[in-house]
């Protein structure tokens, strides 16, 4: 999921300045998780703001804050409180600002901060363990990332700095490549360890990313 955090509200009310009238969207997929976009932080949010002199004149959770076409279809649905803003507010990801971006012409600012890719640990706890580097190679690393979860980003670890199983960089975490070499001992594959690593070639994730399913005859996803 899309780990995202609530900007200062005064930062908030910074971005709307001169806008007396806004509508709020929210994300009912990660950001309702993140508790940056859900139903409740939405109301708290048009309280705010309405306690600042704003008007919120409505607001919609859409159910994945980043899919264009149901943005569109409930932006539809509300079009005179939309029309009848100045501007939209919305507190999903970055992804899900620009959904907005493409379903009005009106100004549309961000609620939140963009964080990562996170996996959930446990409610409220998020950890990225994935950089979308567009090359996967957790085949040849027991499904341990060392481009995420080394600090140095290293593909021949560990550097020299690893110490009992911590990271130098940061000791409060595990060295990834200590991670590594204990998952590859128990597999029976350490011999994965001595194989080098090119350089990465970073072509793969070159940005904007894009991808399109190709589609069988009949609609079922091809290779
Ligand atoms: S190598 Fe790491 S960053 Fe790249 S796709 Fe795999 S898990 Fe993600
Ligand atoms: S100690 Fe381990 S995780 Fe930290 S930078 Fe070195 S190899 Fe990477």
């Amino acid at each position: 999921m899309i780990v995202t955090k609530q900007k200062a509200f005064e930062a908030i009310l910074k971005e709307l300045d001169g806008m007396e009238k806004v509508f709020l969207v929210g994300c009912g997929d990660c950001a309702t998780l993140c508790e940056t976009g859900g139903e409740e932080q939405v109301k708290e949010m048009a309280e705010r703001l309405t306690s600042e002199g704003k008007t919120v004149t409505g607001s919609v959770v859409l159910e994945v804050g980043c899919h264009e076409l149901d943005a569109k279809k409930e932006f539809r649905a509300h079009k005179e409180e939309i029309d009848s803003a100045d501007a939209l507010l919305v507190m999903s990801c970055g992804a899900g600002c620009q959904s907005a971006r493409a379903g009005v012409e009106k100004p549309v600012f961000p609620a939140n901060d963009t964080l990562f890719l996170g996996n959930v640990l446990r409610y409220g706890q998020f950890e990225e363990k994935c950089r979308l580097c567009g090359d996967c190679l957790l085949d040849i690393t027991g499904a341990i990332c060392p481009v995420t979860r080394c600090h140095k980003g290293i593909l021949n670890g560990p550097c020299g700095g690893t110490n009992e199983g911590k990271c130098e960089v940061d000791p409060e975490k595990d060295c990834a490549w200590t991670l590594i070499y204990q998952q590859l001992e128990r597999e029976g594959k350490l011999e994965k360890m001595k194989a080098y690593q090119p350089p990465k070639n970073w072509n793969t994730v070159l940005k904007p990313g894009r991808h399109v399913i190709e589609r069988k005859r009949g609609g079922d996803a091809g290779e």
